[in-house]
């Protein structure tokens, strides 16, 4: 069921949300980037992020010997995944701007979102407008988003006036 942007919004805490004109890769294009970013694509992302965004992983919570590993090693934290952001199943693709570090559990969270609005059952080639959760910068800190906190489902309950 297609889902409104401001519910994808609250649903995903602080992260925007674009109307986008989802496409489905051919199968090559899909295998050809998914392969690269499984061998050298993800390991050289997460050197890039050690190298650069240092202050942003300790901010999210990586302790300091996992950011040597992926210093060293090019392997990314535990408990964190790299996204893409607009999907490799829509012609997104290794570029280091369309990849996204993000908590695994959030991660999942964004790709319930988008798979809820049916992409799977299209084809190749076929064309939809969906809502596209669109993290920004290349590391993802819900807590240290600049966009505004969504507006509350229910209204306030007034406290009570003391006696
Ligand atoms: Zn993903």
């Amino acid at each position: 069921m297609a889902r409104k942007g401001i519910d994808v919004y609250t649903a995903i805490w602080r992260m925007p949300v674009v109307e986008w004109r989802y496409t489905v890769a051919s199968a090559e294009h899909r295998v050809k980037v998914r392969e690269y970013h499984h061998g050298p694509g993800r390991r050289a992302f997460a050197k890039h992020l050690a190298a650069h965004f240092e202050k942003e992983l300790r901010d999210l919570g990586v302790p300091d010997d996992q950011i040597t590993i992926m210093r060293e090693e090019g392997l990314g934290p535990e408990n964190f995944n790299i996204h893409h952001k607009v999907p490799v199943h829509a012609f997104g693709t290794n570029d280091f701007s369309n990849l996204i570090l993000m908590p695994a559990d959030l991660h999942s969270l964004v790709h319930q979102t988008i798979d809820e609005q049916g992409v799977c059952l299209m084809k190749t080639g076929e064309t939809r407008l969906i809502q596209l959760p669109m993290p920004e910068g290349m590391v993802w800190n819900p807590a240290c988003s600049q966009a505004p906190k969504p507006k509350p489902d229910f209204p306030v309950p007034v406290p009570p006036i003391p006696e």
